[in-house]
């Protein structure tokens, strides 16, 4: 069972730890965990798979509600090991030499042994992001003798580009948090989130295909940059977010037109 250190880490904060595959816990913390996917964790999972975004959601994922704020979000589905008598549930990509997409692991996959505040719903994340410690009983890694920095354990595990990409989601996360609990979103709101968050198939059609740009105006330099990239079609999706959610950014309407 995981034990959430109450250590506040910053970026400078140091870390003793190593993870190898001659740790005798190897692939341990690949299973009974709970990995909240970020959307550039489905993009780099998806193509990695050869998967459409559909397809993706389908296998490998299932909902889950984020608490204070009601905003759905996908967790990796993980599986019950058939060869074992324990009733433990393992991640459909670990193997017994380890990760099978491991270049496109997940951002919690990156950070572990740490957690990200912003990514974990704690108290107080809401002002300032801060890294903890994510304490199992059965990780050894801990045992090592290898000293990091917050910010060299990030770097070394290429987590600085995932949440780079992932910076307006997690702001728009957090932001969320902060509502009071009488501001509930609409239905329709949470689906709209889910699709730009999830589903970029489906936001694609329903920029291209939809009367989207008849609401809408978009620039054709913004439509030309959005259609064959999924990064640059999360961020713009994002944007859009943020102007249905808060009112903010520099989303235009065109006259007389209603936001969704
Ligand atoms: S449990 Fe800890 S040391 Fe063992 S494989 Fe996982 S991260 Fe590495
Ligand atoms: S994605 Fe890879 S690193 Fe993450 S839990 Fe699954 S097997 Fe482990």
């Amino acid at each position: 069972m995981a034990n959430v250190d109450p250590v506040r880490l910053s970026s400078n904060s140091t870390i003793k730890f190593k993870c190898h595959p001659g740790v005798k816990c190897f692939t341990q913390c690949c299973r009974d965990i709970n990995i909240i996917l970020t959307p550039y964790d489905i993009i780099r999972l998806k193509q990695r798979l050869d998967l459409s975004s559909e397809e993706f959601l389908a296998i490998y994922t299932e909902p889950q509600l984020l608490e204070k704020t009601g905003l759905p979000v996908v967790t990796l589905k993980f599986l019950e090991e058939e060869d074992k008598e324990s009733d433990s549930k393992a991640c459909p990509f670990v193997r017994e030499n380890g990760c099978l997409v491991y270049d496109d692991r997940p951002t919690t996959c990156r950070y572990y042994p740490l957690g990200v505040a912003s990514l974990s719903h704690k108290e107080g994340a809401d002002d300032d992001d801060f890294y903890f410690f994510v304490h199992e009983p059965h990780c050894l890694g801990f045992e090592e003798d290898k000293l990091w920095t917050v910010r060299e354990w990030r770097k070394d595990q290429g987590v600085d580009i995932h949440d780079e990409i992932n910076a307006e989601w997690t702001d728009l996360v957090v932001r969320k948090r902060s509502f009071p609990p009488n501001m509930q979103l609409t239905e329709q709101t949470k689906q709209m989130f889910f699709m730009v968050s999830y589903n970029l198939d489906k936001f694609h059609e329903f920029v291209f295909k939809s009367s989207f740009l008849q609401r809408y105006d978009v620039d054709q330099a913004t439509l030309d940059a959005i259609k064959d990239d999924e990064i640059a079609l999360l961020k713009f999706g994002l944007k859009w977010l943020k102007f249905l959610l808060f009112k903010e950014g520099d989303f235009k309407l065109k006259e007389g037109a209603d936001s969704a």
